[in-house]
Order: C-alpha cells, then structure tokens, then sequence
C-alpha cells in the first residue's frame, strides 16, 4: 500500500487521461499524483522530488525517456495505453518498462501493477541506501582518525608541554587501536632502561610497567630494530617476556634514524587483535610524540643559550641596546640602563626614541646607515663621553654599543694641553734660531757648503715651525678657544683662497677649476678656521697632484645644508689609508719622498669641520684623483635676510 510520501509523476498529453488516471486510480490509493508539463525542467523535478514512478503514455519523446533512464536508472517507468495487444506490451517491457496498464485492464489488476513498481522501488532504494552505508562507514572512520590525528599534529606546533602531548598521543592510540590500554616509554642514555612517560588505560588501571630493561625484552628488541611488533594470541604465549596480554602493538620513536623510545597498545582481556591499519595510526602518532620530544629539546637547548646570552649582555660593562628593524627597543642592558638613566621598565617593543632620551644618540640613530656605521661620541648629562658603535645585523636590526671613554677623552686633553705648553716655548728659540741662521751670512763670507748647511738648518727650523704653528691651531681649535663666530658668505673667501693658490697652481702648470653655485648659504661660523680648511684642502690638492693636472672647488647648496668639494686629478689615497688619514701625523705610504708635510693639516680640517657642526668624508682612487666632501649646516632662515646680494 502507498504511503502519504508516495508521489507518482505522469507525463501523458491527454487531460482527459490524465484526470481519469489521477481520480480512478492513484489519489484514491493514496499516491500522490503530480501532472508534468511538457515544459517542466524533468531532471531538477526528479532530483528534487524523487517521485517512487513515473507514468507515461506514447506521447512521451523516447529520447526523454532514454535520458530520464540514464539519469535516474532506479525509478520504475510505467507505460499506459488505451489499448495494447500482447506483441505490443511485450515491447515495452523490452523497451524497459516495469509495468504496462490499459484503458481495459480491471482497475484492481491495474492498481496492483503499481503497488508492484512502486514497492520494488522502495526496496531497491533501501538496498542502495544499506549498500552505501556499508561502504562509507570505514571511510567515515578513516576521516575520524584522519581528523583525529591532525587535531593531534596541530596541538604540537602549538603547544610547548611535552608532558600534555605524549599524554594526548597515548590516549589517542588508545582510542584509535580500540586497546584496552596503551603507553608511551623513553629511553634512558645512562641506565639503558624504558621509563614509563605517559600512560592510558580505558578502565582506569594502574599500569603495571615503570621502568622496563632493554635487554632481552620485547621492548628492547623494538629499539634495538627500529621495526614494529604487531603479535595476537599464540605468537605471543611463546615470548616469555612478554607480559600477560593478547594483543598489542609497539612502535619505535625515531629521531633522526635513532630509537629514543616506543609506543605501544595492549589487549588484556578482550580477543580484539589489531590490523595493518592500526599499526600505520600508531607509527603516525609516534612520529607526532618523536617531533613533541625534539622540539623540546630544541626549545630548551635555545632557551638555555638564550639565558646564557642574556646574562652575557646583562653583565658587560659596556652599554648595549638591540633595536629590531623599525628600531623598536628588543634589549637594553643593565649598563646601560643606567647610563642613560633609564628609569621606564616597559621600553620593550616602543620606538626607541619613545625610549632614550639623549639627543646625540636619538640624533645618531636618524641618520643614513653610512653616516651611523662610522660610529660617534655621544655626552651624558654628568659630562662623561661614550663611544658610540652601530651594527646593522641582517633579521634582527640594529646593535648599539656604548663604550665610556671619559677619561680616554680627559687624557687626550692633557696631552694636548701638553703638547700646546710645550709647543708655544719651543717658538721663541726657533724664532731666534731662524734670525740668527741669517745673521750668520751677514757677519762674515761663507764658503758654498757652510751656504748649503745653513739653508737646511733654516729648510728644518721652518719645518718645526710649521708643525708647532699646525699643533697649536690643533690645540686651539680642540679645546674650543675659537669661540668667535659669525655669519658668513663663503663665495668671496672661497675666491680670495682660490686666487692666492693660483701661483702654487700655475707653477706646476695646474689648471685650477672654481665652480661657486650662486645659491651657496650662508654659514655661520669663524672666518679664519674656515679659510684655513679651505686652504688646507686646497693645498693638499695642489700638493699631491702631478703637474700639468687638473683639480678645483666646488660649492652647492642641497637641503639646507653647505656642500663643499675640493677635488682633484691627482695621486689619490690606497683604499686601506683611507680612514686614517685624518689622525694625527698620518702620512699615507704612496707620497713621492720629496713632497713634505707634517700629517696634521687634515686633523686640523677635520677639527674645523666638527667645531661647525659638519662632517668630512674622502673619496679617492689611486693613481685617478681624490675628491674631499664637506657639508656644513646652513644658517637659521631667520638670518638668511642679512645675506649680502
Ligand atoms: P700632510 O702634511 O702630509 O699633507 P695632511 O694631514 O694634510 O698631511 O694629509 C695627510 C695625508 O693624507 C697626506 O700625507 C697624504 O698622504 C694624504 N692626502 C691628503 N690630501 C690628499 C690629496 N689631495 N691627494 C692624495 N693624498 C692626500
């Protein structure tokens, strides 16, 4: 008998059939009948509706019917007619309809042609449906244990507590293997025993195993074969270490093709012996506790040299501070925490300069990395000078060291103080030297050798003034007596130097280029330091280029700042002396042996330079040319008025 679900579909052309069909036959037997229009999309009605059969008459287009076949190759065709002979209804049963009913057929025996179709239907569909079932119930649980064990993986990488995570891969063993019980044993270097790490037991149990000797055991003989053990029943009654169970499982924990340690379920109560499959999840989740234990160890020998390193930068007496590459504060040690009078606790993480406070550093730390690399002195508010290094460390940013060095610094004074003493009495007995040397022609004839002597005795005691002249400006400049200082146009002094050098020039046949940019700020700054920079560097220029060479001044303005060049075409600088050429008395190894010096006229410009708040750089090639760079800060705007037109 149909039930109220039941619908059955019709695609006859005919009202009249349709109607009869519908009001004689099905409605009152409970179907549900449902009229399709030659219209309607069939195979989205089927698919949604799922009708237990459908009747149609000869009206119904065979490659419909053939696709409607295809498609839905369960549900019952029934083929009606008026008339049919037996030749004809056999036909369509070959043509593959279940049921053929007539005009003439007794309503009852029609009737029960449907109930036929429409039953076989029904146990066809639930076949299908048991059918189906049976297969995708295993696939069910593989995703379960699939969805199980990523779960698992995951926790991992998330979590740091190995304890929480072998217990995790235990209890997932269990439940995966449906064991009875199940543990989790490492391997101790020393003792060469098992010890129990993590254990489950699905009624509770206490497990028996703590510690289990390697030797001679079936625990032992997974490590010492790296291989898993899967035995059930008789194979185990045979293996006198093996301790009252009737299945089980071990799997080794591999590290690095070492076994550190062995997974392992047991039946001992139940016959449930465990398959393939069972062995495959178990060697998945020992590898899942293998990698728990190594990223351990791993996090542990980290923090281990983490804490070591901590306590190194905490401890050194320097000052060191670690920004990351948007210089944000990463570190910043004791030492100099308390140079830098650091009081906040939470600088971690800020911009550093939410964090410091001292200008020179913030100032340092704002520049390009070419000008920071070269390291600076920054001063503390109780007058102590550091020495300030900065390292730019690929993936982690930049690395700050703070070295005191006062009294560095204070010795430095002393000595120049010294040198300035020393140096200023040694003038008034050259002075005399010099003035008697020429006396000496005028008193009495010389022979041409005693003419020679006393030209280099005074060749020397020029050479000493000149040093002593270069050590006290040296010595001036540097303790700050140059106190005086104004606004001043460059342009005029740079021609006025320019032309007194144009004889040096010309004697060595020199072509001396001066390019002065109109727009050249103002400086403010002492005119006399100033010209001796220039004529300094000019000099130098003149000096160290062969004759008949090329070599000039140059003058720009370029974001509010002075930019001066002295270039030339001359020796040039090997690349190693460089950054020595502007210390004290250093003279560089290429210089043609007769060209003098004293080796502080670059000590002196650096001086001047840094008196004036600005910065001196060299580039040079040797044997093509050098050219000095120095930029000055151009004066306030506000004094930019009073520039002479
Ligand atoms: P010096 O009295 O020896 O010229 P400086 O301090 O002026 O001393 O220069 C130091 C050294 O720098 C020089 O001895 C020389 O080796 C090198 N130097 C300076 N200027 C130039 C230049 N324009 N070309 C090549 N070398 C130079």
């Amino acid at each position: 008998m149909a039930t109220s679900t039941n619908r059955i579909a019709l695609l006859i052309e005919d009202d009249s059939i349709a109607d009869w069909l519908t009001m004689r036959f099905l409605q009152p037997a409970g179907y549900q009948a449902e009229r399709l229009s030659p219209g309607t999309d069939l195979k989205a009605y089927f698919q949604l509706c799922s009708p237990s059969a459908l009747i149609v008459d000869s009206s119904a287009p065979a490659e419909i019917l053939h696709s409607l076949a295809e498609d839905f190759p369960l549900l019952p065709l029934i083929y009606y007619a008026s008339s049919l002979s037996t030749e004809e209804a056999l036909q369509r049963y070959q043509e593959g309809f279940q049921a053929v009913i007539t005009a003439q057929d007794a309503p009852r025996k029609a009737l029960a042609a449907i109930h036929r179709v429409v039953a076989r239907h029904e146990s066809w569909q639930r076949w299908v449906r048991l059918d189906r079932k049976r297969h995708t119930q295993p696939l069910e649980r593989h995703i379960k244990d699939l969805e199980r064990l990523h779960r698992i993986g995951g926790k991992i990488s998330a979590s740091l507590s190995t304890d929480q995570v072998l217990r995790e891969v235990v209890v997932a063993a269990v439940e995966l293997t449906g064991a009875e019980e199940g543990n989790l044993m490492l391997l101790e270097e020393e003792s060469g025993n098992l010890l129990l790490r993590a254990a489950h037991s699905v009624e509770d149990r206490k497990t028996s195993l703590l510690c289990v000797p390697v030797y001679d055991t079936l625990l032992g003989e997974v490590i010492a074969t790296k291989r898993a053990i899967n035995l059930s029943g008789s194979e185990l009654t045979k293996i006198k270490t093996a301790f009252l169970v009737r299945a089980l499982i071990y799997v080794p924990l591999l590290i690095q093709e070492k076994a550190i340690g062995v997974l392992g379920v047991y039946n001992r109560e139940g016959v449930h012996t465990f398959s393939d499959y069972h062995q495959k999840l178990l060697e998945t989740l020992a590898d899942y506790a293998a990698i728990a234990i190594q990223n351990a160890k791993y996090y542990t020998a980290s923090e281990r040299e983490r804490q070591k390193l901590y306590a190194i930068l905490t401890h050194v007496r320097d000052g060191v501070i670690v920004l990351d590459e948007e210089q944000r504060v990463l570190l910043i040690n004791e030492a100099c925490r308390q140079a830098l009078n650091i009081k906040a606790e939470d600088y971690l993480g800020k911009p550093v300069d939410q964090v410091l406070f001292n200008s020179d550093l913030v100032l340092m730390l704002k520049q390009p990395p070419l000008r920071w690399m070269k390291g600076g002195e920054i001063r503390l508010e109780d007058g102590r000078i550091l020495d300030c290094q900065v390292s730019s460390i690929a993936g982690v940013g930049l690395v700050v060291t703070l070295h005191d060095i006062t009294h560095l610094k204070e010795l430095d004074r002393a000595k120049s103080e010294f040198v300035s003493a020393v140096s200023h009495d040694l003038r008034s007995p050259l002075t005399a030297i010099l003035g008697y040397t020429e006396l000496i022609a005028k008193v009495g004839p010389l022979n041409e050798r005693q003419q020679e002597f006393i030209k280099r005795v005074q060749a020397s005691v020029r050479g000493i003034t000149a040093l002593i002249a270069d050590l006290l400006d040296l010595g001036r400049i540097e303790a700050g007596m140059d106190a005086h200082k104004e606004l001043i146009d460059l342009r005029p002094l740079l021609h006025q130097v320019a032309g007194s050098y144009q004889t040096s020039a010309t004697a060595k046949d020199q072509q001396l280029e001066i390019d002065i940019s109109p727009d050249t700020p103002l400086v403010w700054g002492s005119p006399v330091r100033l010209e001796q920079m220039i004529a300094n560097l000019l000099s130098n220029a003149i000096k160290y280029t062969p004759r008949g060479g090329k070599l000039g001044i140059r003058t720009w303005s370029q974001s509010g700042q002075l930019i001066l060049q002295v270039w030339d075409k001359g020796i040039g600088i090997p690349p190693a002396e460089q950054p020595y050429i502007f210390d004290k008395f250093y003279r560089a190894s290429n210089l043609p042996e007769d060209i003098g010096g004293t080796g502080l006229g670059l000590t002196i410009v650096k001086s001047i330079v840094e008196d004036h708040q600005g910065r001196i750089w060299v580039e040079s090639t040797l044997g093509e040319g050098t050219t000095f760079t120095v930029v000055l800060p151009a004066a306030e705007p506000e004094n930019l008025q009073k520039r002479p037109k």
